[in-house]
């Protein structure tokens, strides 16, 4: 299977410094044949970045998108217009968005089903926060984002990750044995919905993924490939992570 890491800017890079990082990072990473390289820049940045993407192996995402084709719905972005823009992923149902806008598991599914309708690839983002791992409640909460968020979907033009919230930023890594854990229920849980196309699907880890770690993680038989945030940010970083073998 081929592995598939995408960089995650978040709310970073303005457009110069987005054509910046592409003018380094694109030769760096000129004869991996054998990663999916996709990056999500800020939507101010999604023109340029696919300009300078244009005849290269590095795949342009959005971190969001809106389920509806055009109208008065002031500050969102349609499906459409990410197309026209250039992208061919899109990030959805990041904690970020679950956990500051209010986003639900019937927005997430929406927003799903708009994405591949349109065409899109689609990165499904889930996973749980300290407290629900605390409470011993992880597999009930994956289950739960995982059915709702992607009810209804096809397996076609799909990657999901697993991005524990406690890993996100804090520089505090799932183990190789943690990440293994979930992953394998996820796994199962794509089974039950896709049979044995399910196999084939990947299942990326978020979580203060860096270089140093990369390795260990994808080394798990489950762990397909990475959604990385911080570790994005800088060329030689991201490259090595890209060619982490
Ligand atoms: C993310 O936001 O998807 C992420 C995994 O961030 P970080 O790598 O910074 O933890």
């Amino acid at each position: 299977m081929k592995s598939f890491i995408a960089a995650n800017w978040k709310m970073n890079k303005t457009i110069s410094e987005t054509r910046e990082f592409l003018r380094e990072f694109i030769p760096l990473v000129k004869n991996v044949s054998d990663v999916d390289i996709v990056i999500a820049p800020p939507f101010t940045a999604l023109s340029a970045a696919a300009e300078a993407m244009k005849g290269t192996n590095v795949q342009l995402a959005a971190q969001d998108i809106f389920w509806e084709e055009k109208g008065a719905f002031t500050g969102e972005v349609a499906p459409a217009m990410l197309l026209d823009a250039g992208c061919t992923h899109v990030i959805i149902g990041h904690s970020e968005r679950r956990q500051y806008f209010h986003e639900d598991d019937a927005a997430v599914n929406k927003k799903v089903k708009a994405a591949h309708k349109a065409g899109l690839g689609v990165i499904f983002c889930f996973g749980e926060s300290l407290g629900e791992r605390e409470a011993g409640k992880t597999f009930d909460v994956i289950r739960r984002e995982i059915d709702k968020g992607l009810e209804g979907i096809g397996a076609e033009n799909l990657v999901v990750a697993y991005e524990p919230i406690w890993a996100i930023g804090t520089g505090k890594t799932a183990s190789p044995e943690q990440a293994q854990e979930v992953h394998a229920f996820v796994r199962d849980i794509l089974r039950r919905l896709y049979g044995s196309t399910a196999d084939g699907l990947r299942i990326l880890y978020g979580g203060s993924v860096t270089p140093e770690n990369i390795s260990a993680l994808m080394a798990c038989p489950d762990v397909n490939g990475g959604l990385v945030g911080g570790a994005s940010l800088k060329t030689d970083s991201f490259a090595k992570l890209v060619c982490y073998k």
